[in-house]
């Protein structure tokens, strides 16, 4: 094929915006967010699953809190009854038997205002767990959130950056003979750039050095004509500092 030597100067600004586009798509697959946000995405799944029975445990307690105060009001509410039938007097028999069954109400009622109090201490560290637990979630979550929005925001820069690299490399392509560019492109499709530099008898491309036949041939070979890599495949572009003169 021939080529303006100009024209095949020109391939190596395609090959830049080529490198440029692969640089940036590597950067935004590869960026630090993506893994950190992994890891806090594990670190929740693993504090939600830990503090599962952290919050059951918090809500039995308030329960058994709960139930130890219906039975409180209960046995106060018998009480009381049994304290207005005494009240309202009757058959000195029954009487006694009322007085012994408000006794022992009585002691009833302190057993269980003391279970109550125990109760309601279990229930207030078992809370302070669980509201520990949260505060911690909640942090993880924040932290979560500031790292998918710095992951985002550096996604888009760099699409941004692409398709600016992308745009300027159509542009050039443009300006450059046809059967050239789709030369260029077939290789840049295999290798991710298309045409290399040689500089002082070795591929920039691949970074082979070039076979003596192989120099020799590009020595004799005309500058319009367009010569590829044999290792890499590469459009080889010459230029003063090839080493070719
Ligand atoms: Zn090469």
């Amino acid at each position: 094929m021939k080529a303006d030597p100009t024209q095949q100067r020109e391939l190596l600004r395609l090959a830049q915006h080529d490198q440029q586009r692969l640089h940036l798509r590597h950067t935004s697959k590869n960026l630090p967010e993506r893994a950190q946000a992994a890891d806090l995405e594990a670190r929740i799944a693993a504090h939600d699953a830990e503090h599962e029975a952290t919050h059951a445990h918090a809500k039995a307690a308030k329960q058994a809190v709960t139930a130890l105060e219906d039975e409180v009001e209960q046995v106060t509410a018998r009480i009381q009854r049994d304290n207005e039938r005494l009240l309202a007097g009757g058959l000195s028999k029954d009487l006694v038997a009322l007085q012994r069954d408000i006794a022992s109400l009585e002691q009833r009622k302190s057993d269980l205002e003391d279970r109550e109090l125990e109760a309601l201490d279990v229930s207030e560290q078992a809370d302070a767990a669980w509201a520990a637990a949260q505060a911690e979630r909640e942090r993880l979550s924040t932290e979560l959130d500031s790292v998918v929005t710095a992951r985002e925001a550096r996604i888009a820069e760099a699409k941004a950056a692409f398709t600016a690299e992308t745009d300027a490399r159509k542009a050039l392509a443009a300006t450059l003979a046809s059967d050239l560019v789709a030369l260029n492109d077939e290789v840049a499709a295999k290798q991710g750039t298309g045409a290399a530099l040689v500089r002082a008898r070795r591929c920039e491309g691949c970074h082979m050095e070039l076979d003596a036949h192989v120099v020799n041939g590009l020595k004799a070979l005309a500058a319009d004509e367009v010569a590829q890599c044999e290792s890499c495949d590469r459009i080889l572009v010459r230029t003063e500092e090839s080493g070719l003169s």
